[in-house]
């Protein structure tokens, strides 16, 4: 049997998200979520999409709540309801493991086969990484105790954004103390926003590396970046995933003055104005709700916090695109991405308003309706629009599955499609 199914894992710090995909046709088998690991009531959902055993009907979701204590308890559950599938991982069809692994730093500019090295790479950059690259690491090595000899790939939320030219990257701070604690930005959502410029070109019917698209992902978490014929040229996120847009519950850009101030002045620790930062601002800080439902039903009914919030939101979107089109200095479409950005017309058409004079316009039709591809990406530009704007569902899991399977098989990434 050859082997052509790639197990996509997302281990963050308390959840794994995994995906079994089948690379022929590039099909879900499988798709599963263990959630509040180390707690006395984690939950395990699993969905079987299509049938590998006779035990297994298409569509059953199965669902399990019982103390998984650490990643190794959850991953050994996940894999016990894939086996019940007849889709274990000691199975001939599967070709790999791909791992989400948040920073990859400056080095890791593709894909990479997990190796003893590769883990302690990972390892030192965990100071830049506090919240992600631990849980990620966790996932890789349970994986190799469950899965012995089988590849291990790490796929990078940094790898797309290592393009990015000295000047985008480096922060224009004393370069000795820079280069001696790796302090440059690296982006983040990288899997995201190769995805989408990719898929966004081929919206257009063109190649990747005949187009520059600004791409917006717009989740809780929220960055952009500028890509130039299919690499990206610079990105919001820096060194870590707090600057640049709005986000949830993330400030993104400020002086950095702000936190002297709170230091000296507000008697605040550093944890405490790293906390402030990154779980009580953004949008949350701002009006009490980071889920933009909430805030456009309560913009609806006059509530003027959300409005402010969603003003201030829209207004550093657009410092951004117009930012992004200077460096690009030609731009043939704004992409929209994730949870905000592909839900949520009113973002859209105010991010995009009074921008005619960099060619863009929104057609009010197409921005509300469903997109006619399987996949939902769409066209949402006015006809005489210079600039296409675009929305493009991501899948990062299908872009990690088609990296990992094509650095094992030795065969090119395939295009969306
Ligand atoms: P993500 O991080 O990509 O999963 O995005 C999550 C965010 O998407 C939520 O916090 C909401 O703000 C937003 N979102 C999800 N669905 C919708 C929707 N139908 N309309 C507007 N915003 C949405």
């Amino acid at each position: 049997m050859t082997a052509t199914r790639v197990l996509v894992l997302n281990s963050g710090s308390s959840s794994v998200k995994y995906q079994l995909l089948e690379m022929t046709d590039e099909s879900r088998l499988a798709v599963g979520l263990v959630e509040r690991i180390g707690e006395n009531q984690s939950r395990l959902t699993h969905v079987c999409l299509r049938r590998g055993s006779p035990v297994a009907s298409e569509g059953e979701r199965r669902e399990r709540v019982e103390e998984f204590a650490d990643h190794e308890a959850a991953l050994r559950a996940a894999a016990e309801e894939l086996a019940a599938d007849g889709l274990g991982l000691d199975s001939p069809g599967l070709a790999a493991i791909g791992h989400r692994v948040v920073h990859g730093g400056q080095w890791f500019t593709r894909p990479t086969l997990v190796d003893d090295d590769v883990l302690a790479e990972i390892r030192r950059l965990v100071p830049v990484a506090p919240l992600h690259n631990p849980a990620n690491l966790t996932g890789i090595t349970t994986a190799q105790t469950l899965s012995p000899g089988l590849p291990q790939v790490a796929v990078f939320d940094t790898t797309f954004h290592t393009t990015m030219p000295e000047h985008a990257a480096r922060y224009a701070i004393d370069v000795g103390t820079a280069d001696e604690h790796r302090v440059r930005r690296y982006g983040f959502h990288g899997t995201s926003h190769a995805y989408v410029s990719r898929r966004t070109a081929e919206l257009l019917g063109k190649d990747p590396s005949e187009v520059n698209v600004i791409v917006l992902h717009l989740g809780n978490g929220a960055s952009v970046s500028a890509v130039e014929g299919g690499r990206c040229v610079d990105t919001s996120m820096g060194l870590t995933p707090l600057e640049g847009l709005v986000m949830g519950t993330r400030s993104g850009d400020l002086d950095p003055a702000v936190v002297f101030h709170l230091v000296r002045v507000a008697g605040m620790t550093v944890d405490e104005v790293d906390e402030l930062l990154n779980k009580r601002s953004g949008l949350v800080g701002l009006c009490g709700d980071n889920d933009m439902r909430e805030i456009r039903r309560r913009i609806e009914e006059g509530d003027e916090r959300a409005q402010l919030a969603f003003d201030i939101y829209i207004h550093r979107i657009k410092k951004y695109i117009g930012a992004y089109y200077a460096v690009l200095g030609r731009v043939d479409a704004v992409a929209f991405t994730a949870g905000v950005g592909e839900n949520s017309p009113p973002v859209r058409e105010a991010a995009l308003a009074g921008l005619e004079g960099l060619g863009l316009a929104v057609d009010p039709a197409a921005n509300e309706a469903e997109g006619p591809a399987a996949d939902g990406a769409r066209l949402i530009s006015s006809r005489d629009a210079r600039v296409a704007a675009a929305v493009v569902p991501t899948d990062e899991e299908l872009e990690i599955a088609r990296q990992t399977y094509a650095l094992v098989t030795g065969r090119e990434p395939r295009q969306t499609g």
